[in-house]
C-alpha cells in the first residue's frame, strides 16, 4: 500500500510533471511510465503541476536567542553590540521562556518548509545549561514534522569564559550531537578551537564554528581549522559559519583560501540577513556588503548553505525563519540572477546544507527520504524570484502542513 501519492508536480531539473509515491517514508516510485493507480494510496494529491523540492534545510538558527524584540534596544548595530546586549538578556532566560520562544521559531519553520534543522544552543556560565533543558526536549516534541540537531555553541568564548568546557562537555553529555565555537570572540583563537576539536573527537561529534566574521580580513582562523579538519581526520565533519572576511581578500588570496577549505571538506553557511546587518558598519560611503563570496565558494566545489542565524534580536532585526527569503537576498547581494545562479540558489537551501549535516538519502529519486515541500509555482528559479507560497509540507513522507490562501479580488467583484 502506498501511503502518499503526488500525481502531476514539477521537479526542479525535470520536465514533463510526474507522480511520486511514497511509501514508508521514502520515494518509492518516481515518473510519468507505470504510475500507481490512486485506489492504491492512502492520501492522493493532485499537485496541478506545481513545483517539489527536498524539504528545506535550516543549517545554522540560534533558537534559544531568538523574538528579542522588546527586551532589548540596540543603538550601534554592531556585532559587538549585539553579543553584550543579547549576554545581559541571556541572564534573565528560563526553561519555559526559551522553550515558548523556540516554539514560535520551529512553527514558523515548519510551515515555510524547513523538515531539518541545525540550532545552536548557548551553553557558558551566564546561562549554563538551560538551554539545553529547554531545546533538548523540543526534539522529541518536534520529531513528526523536523529532525533537529543541537550544537552546543560557547558563544561566550571557552578560555574568557571559564567553565565553558566543563559546561560543553556536560551538554555534549545530555544529547548535544555536535558542537560549536567562535574564535573570534575569545582571548586564545588557536587555544579554542583545539579545546573545540578535542571535544568532538572524545563524543566523536561534528563540529560547527562561527569564524572570521569581520569586515577585513583580521583573523582568518579558517586555516587553521582547516588545518585541524585533516590532521584530525574529520573532513566532512566541519562547519564554518558568516565566513565574511574571505570577501575583503584579493582574488588571488581568496583563492588560495578557498583551495585549503575545499581541500578539507568543510561546508560553508552564509548567513546574509544578519551579514548584511552587522556588517560595513564603520562604512560611512560605498559600504561594504558583508557576505562570504558564495559564487567563488560555489564554483571550488565546496558546499555553501544559506541559513537564518537569527531572528528578531540584536543580531538580525527582522526575520520569518523562511529559507526562501535568504535566497532573494542572496540573489540581489551576492550578484546571482543567471538562470545557473537561481537554480543553485535552491540548492543552498536544500541538497548543500544536507551535505553539511551529512544528512543521508536527501534527494527527488527513488530511495530519498520522502520529506518534500510543494511550492505555488512551477519552476525552481520562481522559489527565489517570487517567494511562492508552500501548499503541502511532507516529513517522513506523511503531510505535515497544508496552507492554502484565499484572495478576493472585491473591487472586480463592484464593478
Ligand atoms: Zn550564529
Amino acid at each position: 500500500m502506498i501511503d502518499l501519492l503526488i500525481r502531476n508536480c514539477h521537479l526542479p531539473d525535470r520536465d514533463p510533471a510526474v507522480d511520486i509515491a511514497i511509501v514508508d517514508g521514502r520515494i518509492a516510485h518516481l515518473g510519468t511510465a507505470g504510475a500507481p493507480a490512486p485506489e492504491e494510496a492512502r492520501e492522493v494529491v493532485d499537485a496541478g503541476g506545481r513545483l517539489l523540492t527536498p524539504g528545506l534545510v535550516e543549517s545554522h538558527i540560534h533558537l534559544d536567542k531568538a523574538l528579542l524584540t522588546g527586551r532589548v534596544t540596540t543603538t550601534a548595530g554592531t556585532l559587538d553590540e549585539a553579543i553584550r546586549v543579547t549576554g545581559e538578556a541571556k541572564r534573565r532566560f528560563t526553561v519555559e521562556d526559551i522553550q515558548a520562544r523556540a516554539r514560535q521559531v520551529l512553527d514558523l519553520a515548519i510551515a515555510a518548509g524547513t523538515t531539518t534543522m541545525r540550532t545552536h544552543v548557548e551553553v557558558d556560565p551566564i546561562v549554563g545549561l538551560a538551554g539545553m533543558e529547554a531545546i533538548l526536549p523540543l526534539k522529541r516534541e518536534y520529531a513528526a514534522a523536523l529532525d533537529l540537531q543541537i550544537c552546543a555553541f560557547a558563544q561566550e568564548g571557552i578560555l574568557q569564559s571559564p567553565g565553558t568546557e566543563t559546561l560543553l562537555r556536560r551538554a555534549l553529555g545530555m544529547g548535544a550531537d555536535l558542537v560549536g565555537g567562535c574564535p573570534y570572540n575569545d582571548t586564545d583563537a588557536a587555544e579554542h578551537i583545539r579545546i573545540v576539536f578535542a571535544l568532538a573527537r572524545a563524543f566523536d561529534v561534528d563540529i560547527d564554528f562561527h569564524v572570521d566574521f569581520s569586515d577585513e580580513p583580521d583573523h582568518l582562523h579558517v586555516r587553521e581549522i582547516a588545518e585541524r579538519t585533516v590532521r584530525q581526520g574529520w573532513q566532512g565533519r566541519v562547519a564554518v559559519g558568516h565566513l565574511t572576511e574571505l570577501a575583503a581578500l584579493d582574488e588571488v588570496l581568496a583563492d588560495d583560501v578557498i583551495a585549503v577549505i575545499a581541500a578539507a571538506k568543510l561546508g560553508v553557511i552564509c548567513l546574509p540577513a544578519t551579514d548584511l546587518y552587522l556588517m560595513g558598519r564603520s562604512d560611512r560611503l560605498n559600504v561594504r556588503r558583508g557576505l562570504t563570496p558564495i559564487r567563488r565558494l560555489l564554483a571550488a566545489g565546496v558546499p555553501v548553505a544559506l541559513a537564518t542565524n537569527n531572528v528578531r534580536n540584536p543580531f538580525t532585526p527582522v526575520g520569518t525563519a523562511d529559507l526562501a527569503h535568504l535566497t532573494f537576498l542572496a540573489a540581489v547581494a551576492a550578484h546571482m540572477g543567471t538562470p545557473d545562479d537561481l537554480r543553485a540558489l535552491v540548492d543552498t537551501i536544500t541538497t548543500h546544507p544536507a551535505r553539511i549535516l551529512n544528512l543521508a538519502d536527501v534527494g527527488l529519486a527513488v530511495g530519498c527520504r520522502a520529506d518534500l515541500v510543494l511550492w505555488d509555482c512551477e519552476r525552481a528559479d520562481e522559489v527565489v524570484t517570487a517567494q511562492p507560497g508552500r501548499r503541502l509540507v511532507v516529513k517522513h513522507g506523511r503531510v505535515t502542513v497544508e496552507s492554502t490562501r484565499h484572495v478576493r479580488w472585491r473591487w472586480r467583484e463592484d464593478k
